[in-house]
């Protein structure tokens, strides 16, 4: 088996192990004589996966018992629109933090259904770092506050999560969740699209705290309704099974390394690592102010954006892929989620310097 080094931004790389682990199991799961993606969602073969699931993010993340776990379909995407629909049922105003594209996404979809209040714009620095405590100008009457912990196009991430004075805080957690430990107890809402570091598309995890499970405005579709979906238990239809199925192993690989606080250091190293490299040339440039960098997503530029097809062309020959910026910012990037090892970095980092030697 020949295994690239990915770093797309997502669909990201799984885990080699939980890949080969996929394999085997696939004809029959689980002794049952079915794989997962056969299994019908309610048989108490799939209900098995789907509580082991749970309770191994449960405890990777210690999610304490007055807090929900979705498994939702539809992508971050879908929540953007779910979010206002469920949560802005109070004064209808909601306050966002305008740190990168998508939050932009999320704020242009909440606007559709709610009033928004832009409490902080890093736009204006060309989101190379998030506001300053003193710089927010939150609506006090706003039903939650809003936040994208990790942009994965900027690079950038939130080192200190703002005051939001006994407001929820709502965090779209899509590029960062599991890299690292966090208190779930300084969220009201955490959701993540699954395709990066949880398992593969078609999967949207929510972390919810019962309270604001108040019910959705009338006219939301059931689907989006958190507090219905929570009362199925993610299931008032099928749900992406096999996806789910997989985020189980996921989930029991992270425990195998040895958990969050383990991810964090290797993710410190590796990023570390990275950052190093550009900043010690003059050939790359990284725009955003070290204590906002974020560990999973390092977008960079060359001095000569000339040369970034022939940098892309000879990394993928080099068997380095996926590593062009998106194209809202263009550049490069190297997405290095859980399941990039050590060793993918340091390749990276090798090409870098190599390459440098020859155009630089
Ligand atoms: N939020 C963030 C932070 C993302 O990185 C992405 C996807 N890259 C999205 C939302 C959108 O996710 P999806 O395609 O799952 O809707």
């Amino acid at each position: 088996m020949t295994r690239a080094w990915n770093f797309s931004a997502g669909p990201a790389m799984l885990p080699t192990a939980v890949m080969e682990r996929i394999a085997e199991e696939l004809p029959d799961t689980n002794g049952s004589g079915m794989s997962a993606m056969e299994m019908s969602h309610r048989g108490t073969a799939f209900q098995a996966i789907a509580q082991a699931t749970e309770a191994d993010l449960r405890d990777l993340l210690d999610v304490p018992d007055d807090y929900r776990v979705l498994f939702l379909q539809g992508g971050a995407t879908a929540l953007f629109a779910t979010l206002p629909l469920n949560l802005a049922n109070g004064s209808g105003r909601a306050d966002y933090i305008h740190s990168g594209h998508w939050s932009g996404k999320a704020i242009a979809e909440a606007r559709r259904y709610c009033r928004v209040n832009v409490a902080g714009d890093c736009e204006p620095r060309g989101f190379s770092r998030v506001p300053e405590a003193g710089e927010y100008r939150m609506d006090p009457a706003a039903d939650y506050v809003h936040i994208t912990p990790n942009e994965t196009i900027h690079g950038l991430r939130f080192p200190e999560l703002p005051e939001t004075g006994g407001r929820p805080l709502v965090a779209d957690y899509s590029s960062a969740i599991l890299s690292e430990p966090l208190d779930v107890r300084d969220y009201g809402l955490i959701y993540a699209g699954a395709q990066k570091n949880i398992g593969p598309a078609g999967l949207c995890l929510v972390i919810v705290r019962d309270d604001l499970l108040t019910g959705a405005r009338e006219d939301t579709p059931s689907l989006m309704d958190l507090r219905a979906q929570a009362q199925a238990g993610s299931m008032l239809n099928t749900p992406p099974t096999f996806a789910w199925y997989v985020a189980g192993l996921v989930f029991q690989w992270l425990k195998e390394q040895g958990g969050l606080a383990v991810m964090a250091e290797r993710n410190r190293v590796k990023a570390g690592l990275l950052y190093q490299a550009i900043d010690d040339s003059d050939f790359y440039r990284n725009p955003v102010a070290a204590e906002c960098r974020s560990l999973m997503n390092v977008p960079f530029f060359l001095a000569d954006p000339q040369l970034e097809g022939r940098f892309k062309q000879e990394a993928a020959e080099a068997g380095l892929l996926n590593l062009g910026g998106h194209r809202a910012i263009g550049g490069l990037r190297a997405s290095i989620y859980n399941a990039m090892p050590l060793e993918g970095v340091k390749a990276l980092v090798g090409f870098m310097n190599d390459f440098e030697r020859r155009y630089g």
